[in-house]
């Protein structure tokens, strides 16, 4: 499958605010957007990210925010819309709701890892399973009732054991998703509601990108 496979600090770079693309590091002095808060590219310096823009040109970097922070590519993206604006309510909410309820983004969610990159590495090696089933399909969509666990064989592995101490405050735990620490699993309790999509996103102006 398609994936990008440039500089992701990059991504952050092009939309002048901070994706959190790479766990750790970019809460770090490290991260390219304190050191280098400039579009890309040799002519980068010379741009500002406050530059007038078209509403197509918005309306456009406001998808690309959306599919860069979810890992997603153009056609599975767009393929989202046309389901959330086939679903009843509104577009934009059932398209953020689908893109929240990928297993690689709940994995993230959760704790087990420290980007949705990562997460989706570790579903697709197999570390998971959905009600008892072994699941290596990041983008599979999970339903209320589902209970999401790492599979036995993975319990074990030194990754996990670190990552079980680190998640101990479950600090990060939305509410529609409810963590049980000592079975390494976790059960989604509800659809996911607009306000738990903590990222600043517009999502009617990716409604209107794809409804020219
Ligand atoms: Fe973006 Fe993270 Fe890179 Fe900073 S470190 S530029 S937030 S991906």
């Amino acid at each position: 499958m398609a994936r990008y496979s440039d500089a992701v600090c990059k991504l952050c770079r092009r939309e002048g605010m901070k994706l959190f693309l790479k766990g750790e590091r970019c809460l770090s002095p490290k991260c390219a957007m304190e050191r280098r808060a400039f579009p890309p590219g040799i002519h980068g310096k010379k741009q500002t990210f406050k530059r007038k823009t078209s509403d197509y040109g918005v309306q456009l970097r406001e998808k690309q925010k959306a599919r860069r922070i979810y890992g997603v590519m153009e056609r599975q993206f767009r393929r989202y819309f046309e389901e959330a604006n086939r679903a009843t309510g509104l577009t934009g909410i059932n398209l953020l709701s689908m893109l929240e309820r990928r297993l690689d983004n709940v994995v993230y969610r959760l704790g087990f890892a420290d980007s949705r990159a990562q997460a989706r590495q570790i579903v697709r090696h197999g570390h998971f399973e959905v009600n008892g089933r072994k699941t290596d399909i990041p983008s599979f969509q999970v339903s209320i009732g589902d209970v999401i666990s790492v599979r036995q064989s993975a319990v074990s592995k030194i990754y996990f054991k670190d990552r079980a101490q680190l998640m101990q405050s479950g600090a990060r735990i939305p509410n529609w998703l409810r963590l049980n620490l000592a079975g390494m699993s976790a059960e989604v309790l509800a659809n996911p509601a607009r306000e738990d999509t903590e990222i600043p996103l517009n999502e009617q102006l990716i409604v209107e990108y794809y409804s020219r």
